[in-house]
This record gives structure tokens, sequence and C-alpha cells, in this order.
């Protein structure tokens, strides 16, 4: 079956002054290699935390975070290195993570400084001009500056970086909510190509569960810091069980227009993170909720095959 990529992150809890910000907790998933695994949620829910945290962009004031059943917390020095290069990010907007002033072959060739050194100046220019040509730009592009690109063509420098160190999985944090949407397809078709060719796996975060639909081959979905539901994309759509999800799914606009549908409306908005409703966190929003919601926390559990959801009432 591949090498699997076990996730799982318990009680990563951001603190200041003692005080807990946020938290991701509770929270495991499998990617297979070459898989997409979407995860969606509205803003505020932890997914770019969740990603970063992956990424090792962000380290939580407490909590552990496992993948392949190591905790990434307390990897060593040499472990870090060939994490960080095995995993690699792409932003919703590339052009924040650019510096303005490197041009595009700086920009690639900066990475492969740090991870390797001993490649000649010659064979390093080799691979930026390939990597600009796998993502749809040429090679004379590489000495212009992020600046001189449109919106599309950064997000391509930023997968061309990505890729620069063949990872195996990238986790793609809203990559095209920012693009045109004939841009935005465009994108989403590349990153496919991508992973048909080289066989990497990614974890694709959006708040627009018609984009994740689009690219994934399972889906989680999230709510102020847990997963409450994953199944393949195909069981998530036709079969939602968690009362958040299908209230997610209503939303989504109708592929036919005699599809019959009808849309629920969350009460309220969503809590803070930092002080999250006891019990099932979405007690406070949820149409079903019973007294039990309010005091014991449900646990994401296989209530089918490979489908599995967190709900006291499922
Ligand atoms: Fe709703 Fe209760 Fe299920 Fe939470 S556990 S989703 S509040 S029914
Ligand atoms: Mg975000």
């Amino acid at each position: 079956t591949g090498v699997e990529k076990n996730f799982h992150i318990n009680r990563g809890l951001f603190k200041r002054n003692n005080k807990v910000l946020k938290a991701v907790d509770g929270v495991e998933f499998n990617i297979e290699k070459g898989e997409t695994f979407g995860l969606v949620g509205e803003s505020g829910c932890g997914k770019s935390t969740l990603g970063k945290l992956i990424v090792k962009l962000l380290n939580p004031s407490s909590g552990n975070i496992y993948f392949n059943g190591r905790d990434i917390t307390k990897i060593s020095k040499k472990e870090h290195l060939q994490y960080t290069r095995d995993i690699q990010m792409i932003f919703q907007d590339p052009f924040s993570s650019f510096n303005p002033r490197q041009k595009v072959i700086d920009i690639l060739m900066e990475p492969l400084d740090i991870h390797f050194k001993s490649l000649s100046i010659d064979k390093k220019r080799k691979v930026v001009e390939e990597l600009l040509e796998r993502v749809g730009l040429t090679a004379n592009q590489a000495n212009r500056y992020p600046h001189q690109f449109s919106g599309g063509q950064r997000q391509r420098i930023g997968i061309a970086r990505a890729l620069s160190l063949n990872p195996k999985l990238i986790v793609c944090d809203e990559p095209v909510s920012a693009l045109d949407v004939s841009i935005q397809s465009q994108i989403i078709n590349l990153l496919k190509d991508i992973q048909k060719d080289l066989g990497i796996s990614y974890l694709f975060i959006a708040h627009n569960l018609g984009v994740v639909k689009h690219i994934s081959d399972r889906i989680g979905v999230m709510y102020l810091g847990n997963i409450v539901e994953t199944a393949s994309k195909e069981d998530l759509f036709e079969n939602p069980l968690h009362p958040y999800t299908k209230a997610l799914i209503s939303s989504v606009p109708k592929e036919h227009p005699d599809e019959k549908k009808e849309r629920i409306v969350l009460r309220g908005e969503i809590p803070s993170p930092s002080e999250p409703p006891v019990g099932c966190k979405f007690h406070t929003r949820c149409p079903l909720a019973q007294e039990i919601c309010r005091k014991e926390v449900p646990v994401l559990e296989m209530k089918i095959e490979n489908h599995r959801v967190a709900c006291h009432l499922i």
C-alpha cells in the first residue's frame, strides 16, 4: 500500500501567559502516497495552524505531533533536516513568502543551497530550469523578480520552490483562494499533473468545499481545532453524517438546477478558539444538540467502513 503518512496531533496547545489561545487536538488522519487529503472548515477553525504544525513552521507550547509514530516536536537536528525536506508547504499568498529583492533563480536555489550543499552551481541552474518548466514557466523567466509575475504565475513559482527538494508531501494552504476562478482550475490541474508524475501526497487546506471536492481523494472536516468527520470524497458528499458537515455541504452551490438540496443555515457565530464550548464544541450551533452534548466530548470513531465521525447521536 505504499508509504503511509500517519499524522496524530494530541493536545497541541498555544499558550500565552498561561492562557490557551488556540488548540489543535485529537486530530488524526492518514495520507497515502500519491493521495490528496482535503481539510475543510470555516476560517479560524485551526486549518492553517494544523498545516503549519505539520511543516514545523509553528511549534506548539505543549502537546505532541506524531508522524509515522515519531513525535516531530522531539526529533534531532538531523531528523529535522530530513523531515523539513520531505514535507513542504505552499501558501495562499506566495508573494509574502518570497523575498521581493530576490530573483526567481535565487528563490529557487535557496533550498538547494541549504540541503544539497555539494551540488555544483551548473547543476543547480539545471535543476531550477527543470523546475520552472515543470510548473509551466520558462527558463528565461529565472532572472525576473516576483513582482514581475501575475498571481497565478507566482503560485507556480511557489510550487516550483516546494518541489525543489523532492518532497513526499506538500501542505497546500488555500493555494487558489486568492486567484481568479479561471486561474484556480489551472493551478489545481497543475497540482494534479505533478501528483500523477511524481507520486507526491497533498494535504489540501481550504474553506471552500467546492475546491476541496475537485482535488481530494479523502476529506476531513474541521471545527474549532478538531476533526469532526473523515471519509472518502464520495462518501462525504453522498452520505455526510456529522451535522456540521451536512450544513457545510448544503451551502455548496448546486451542480445541476434540478438537484434537490435544502440549505441548512447554522445559527450563531463560530465561538472563540480560546474559549471553546465544553462537551461537543459544536453544540452551541448544532440543530440536534442534546443534554449529553453539553457535557461529554464526542470521540472521532469509525461508524461505517473508512468513515469516521465525532458525534454522540451517530
Ligand atoms: Fe450535535 Fe451533539 Fe453531535 Fe455535537 S455531539 S454534533 S452537538 S448532536
Ligand atoms: Mg487559514
